[in-house]
């Protein structure tokens, strides 16, 4: 493994990312394009080109971020989101709104909904491609990271081999192994867990009575009970919908230490939510139960800090996110985004690499916390007890999808370089 990171002393930084999930790989790519040269490991297997079926939307604020680092959006075969069509779980609408008028008004960029398998796919062929700009990042699969030594810039693999690197970047998700090494906080469980499922579009639209659910394309839509709710959007070139049914955790027995394959039943899903509309529990029979999945969902308190050494947290591993609004790959891509502006090659000597993270970790910290709260205030139940703070959905969306991280960066950045060399100046 370490024959691939024959990496010469030079301006430019061995970068060592742990996790090649979507926080990763952008930062991956982000760095490559920075002139680095970067090496990805993860524990599974990358040679698989599956994944577990589910989908993701990217807002706005991301899809403006990848076009920029070469990802072809036309591989992705979005849906784009035109509307938005919240329902009771009884079927009764309570707000439907026509966002393709809206849109263009208040964002600049689309706001998407892709299968992962697809993001993935693209995500490592821009990381890897031969062409386009820097030096092809190196990915090695089925390498469980079991430790980091933050100053010695050195990660411990299962079995005893260990790699150097200058820059290490811990990219292994909420139960991220590298996030031990700066802190020992612990993740909860947030009382909720999601089923989360796909079924082909065209099954729904055949049948007559879910037709009407199925019909309306590029539909965000949701139905909410007080204490769960079910999302449901298309992707995949609009061939499949996508399922994400939150509900409280005691009722499909998930864990703290359940991760994506946990198995369950449509049994146990249909129990779950047997007061929902009919036409919503027949859509959820055409799943094909052995693809069913159970995800219990885990919080984490703010982290004080992200970076030790030369080790940064990034994504998940950083500022774990309830998936209500949700945005934790999106606030993975940000991380990468940020994290590639403080280290440019010829500019980033060796010895102020800790405190160019440091930097990283200030200019993305408020946001990555702010989203981290909105989230959890998103996912509040409804009704019932008086909430401490209300949410306003309209209020966060244009909080998050109107941000543009890589100029808010640009701009930190900027504005450090500049202190930097007023301070010199003065001291000299
Ligand atoms: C139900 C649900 C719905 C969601 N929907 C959305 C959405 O619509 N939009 C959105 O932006 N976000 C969404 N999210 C959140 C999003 O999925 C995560 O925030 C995002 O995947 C985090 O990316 P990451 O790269 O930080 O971690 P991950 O994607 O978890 O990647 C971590 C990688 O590290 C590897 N790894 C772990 N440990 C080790 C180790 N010890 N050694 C080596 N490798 C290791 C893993 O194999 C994995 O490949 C959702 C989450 C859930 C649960």
């Amino acid at each position: 493994m370490k024959d691939n990171y024959d990496h010469e002393p030079g301006p430019s930084l061995a970068v060592l990312i742990v996790g090649a999930g979507i926080g990763g790989l952008s930062a991956a790519i982000a760095l490559r394009r920075r002139g680095h040269c970067v090496l990805v490991l993860d524990r599974a297997d990358l040679s698989s080109t599956g994944m577990v079926g589910a989908a993701i939307h990217l807002c706005p604020n991301i899809t403006g971020i990848l076009p920029h680092w070469g990802v072809d959006m036309q591989n992705l075969g979005a849906s784009h989101v035109s509307r938005y069509l919240a329902r009771s779980y009884d079927g009764r609408t309570i707000q439907d709104l026509n966002l393709a008028a809206e849109h263009s008004a208040r964002w600049s960029n689309p706001w998407l909904m892709v299968h992962r398998a697809a993001l993935h796919k693209e995500l490592r062929r821009v990381a890897t491609a031969e062409e386009g700009e820097g030096v092809p990042v190196v990915l090695e699969g089925n390498l469980n990271v079991v430790g980091v030594d933050p100053q010695k810039g050195m990660v411990m693999l299962e079995g005893g081999e260990t790699v150097l690197a200058d820059v290490i970047v811990g990219a292994d998700g909420i139960y991220s192994k590298t996030r031990d090494a700066v802190s020992a906080l612990p993740l909860f469980r947030s009382g909720k867990a999601a089923f989360r499922f796909m079924i082909p579009r065209l099954a729904a639209v055949s049948d007559p009575e879910t037709a009407p659910l199925a019909n309306p394309d590029d539909t965000f839509s949701l139905w909410l009970a007080n204490d769960r709710r079910v999302v449901m959007y298309p992707c995949h070139n609009n061939e499949w919908l996508n399922f994400v049914c939150v509900h409280p955790d005691t009722e499909s027995h998930t864990t703290l230490s359940d991760e994506w394959n946990k198995e369950t039943t449509l049994e146990n899903v249909i129990q779950v939510f047997h007061t929902f509309e009919p036409r919503l529990l027949a859509l959820f029979r055409k799943v094909d139960p052995a693809t069913l999945k159970v995800w219990q969902l885990l919080d984490m308190d703010v982290l004080p800090s992200w970076t030790i050494g030369k080790l940064a947290l990034l994504g998940d591993a950083a500022h774990p996110c309830l998936p209500y609004h949700a945005q934790g790959g999106a606030q993975a891509i940000e991380d990468a985004a940020a994290l590639a502006a403080v280290l440019p090659r010829d500019a980033t000597k060796l010895d102020e690499v800790s405190e160019r993270l440091k930097l990283y970790e200030s200019i993305r910290f408020e946001r990555a916390r702010r989203i981290q709260h909105y989230s959890r205030l998103a996912g509040q139940d409804r009704g019932g007890k008086k909430k401490a703070e209300k949410f306003d959905a309209l209020q966060f969306k244009e909080y998050n999808f109107n941000h543009n991280e890589m100029g808010h960066a640009a701009a930190a950045y900027a504005e450090w370089l500049k202190e930097r060399q007023e301070k010199c100046g003065t001291s000299s």
